[in-house]
């Protein structure tokens, strides 16, 4: 269409699944008529056997020429092996703002009903520093590097979307307890920017309660502040309680650049049958748009998912259905449309 705006978009397929799901996520983004020219990139072990280093200086420059990157998950090996290039890549970039939104779908089989929080991860520090070290035979020692500045940055962002979303409490996760030097300067940092936004209740919460609160009455809580390891867990819990981490979308913040990923790793079980769920990186697609600009689109793609999950017809096995990948993105599609 003439006049129409076209994003220049870096996009990491992945591994495992990955290819998957952001060539699904591709396809449902042309069908919703935003022009997006795609510049593929590599990262992990592909580049590593191509460029000799997981994380190339080329992927790093074209997402921050385009300040905006579509990514799939990538691998990283246990226990051994090159350190996640994840971890590296919000590093490098300073995406300091993991979001994750939790909201649950009709038509989807779980526990809990009327689930709607938004989980806010510190997304540069904490044991994922990646700072260990084996200090003699048998004694390995990983620093938790927890500072004011980061834990501040992530509170603000957390508070200041929490007013402008029309949010009402806001919970800071910590274990303050045990860890009074660096989950309490968390815990201070949080408390002090609580104070700015009196309009807010804000509660704080001990990381081991708060899982059981949330498995037993997930509804009192509406965005979550937490640490980077605390943060990961809790995600993947909550992702639990909504059906799974197919369905779950994301998004890594900085204040220059933006990559917008599914919670859910490469999952090596099911990489190649043609039956991951497409629908967390369909979402954090639509995340994209709406950090775009592009809120009309993104909510049309949003409606589209959740029809498609309430109507049960066209699932993917992680949700009890038979459909393949394709299956479920081309019943997207059609939704799209008919919202048109
Ligand atoms: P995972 O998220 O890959 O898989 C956990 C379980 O969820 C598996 O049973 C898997 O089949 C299922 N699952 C995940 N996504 C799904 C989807 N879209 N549709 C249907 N089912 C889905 O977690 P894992 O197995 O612990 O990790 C595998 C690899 O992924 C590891 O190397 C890990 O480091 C990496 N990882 C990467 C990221 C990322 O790139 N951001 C995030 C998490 C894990």
């Amino acid at each position: 269409m003439a006049g129409q705006k076209k994003y220049n978009i870096t996009l990491i397929t992945g591994d495992g699944i990955g290819p998957e799901v952001t060539s699904a996520a591709r396809k449902v983004l042309a069908a919703s008529g935003v022009i997006i020219d795609w510049e593929v990139v590599e990262a992990g072990q592909q580049a590593l056997e191509k460029h000799g280093t997981t994380l190339p200086d080329d992927t790093i420059s074209l997402i921050k020429r385009n300040r905006i990157a579509l990514k799939g998950p990538l691998t990283t090996p246990i226990g051994e092996g090159f350190r996640s290039v994840n971890v590296e890549l919000r590093k490098s970039l300073d995406l300091y703002a993991n979001v994750r939104p939790i909201r649950s779908s009709l038509g989807v089989s779980v526990h809990h009903s009327a689930i709607d929080l938004v989980i806010f991860r510190e997304n540069t520090e904490d044991l994922y520093a990646g700072l260990e070290n084996e200090i003699a035979p048998g004694v390995a020692q990983g620093l938790k590097i927890i500072t004011e500045c980061a834990s501040t940055r992530i509170a603000r962002f957390a508070f200041k979307w929490a007013q402008s979303h029309g949010r009402r409490v806001v919970h800071a996760v910590h274990k303050a307890n045990i860890m009074k030097k660096s989950d309490g300067l968390f815990l201070n940092s949080v408390r002090k920017v609580a104070q700015d936004y009196p309009q807010l209740e804000y509660h704080e919460i001990i990381v081991d309660n708060c899982a059981m609160q949330l498995v037993m009455r997930p509804q009192q809580f509406d965005v979550l502040v937490l640490t980077n390891l605390y943060g990961d867990i809790i995600s993947d819990l909550t992702a639990g309680l909504i059906g799974g981490l197919g369905i779950v979308p994301g998004a890594n913040i900085g204040d220059k650049y933006a990559v917008f990923e599914s919670v859910h790793g490469s999952a090596p079980d099911i990489a190649g049958k043609g039956i991951a769920n497409p629908l967390a990186t369909i979402g954090s697609a639509a995340m994209m748009l709406q950090h775009l600009g592009e809120e009309k689109t993104a909510a049309r793609i949003r409606a589209a998912i959740t029809l498609l999950l309430a109507e049960k017809q066209q699932l993917t096995p992680d949700l009890g259905g038979k459909a393949s990948t394709h299956e479920m993105t081309d019943a997207l599609i059609e939704k799209i449309k008919l919202l048109k």
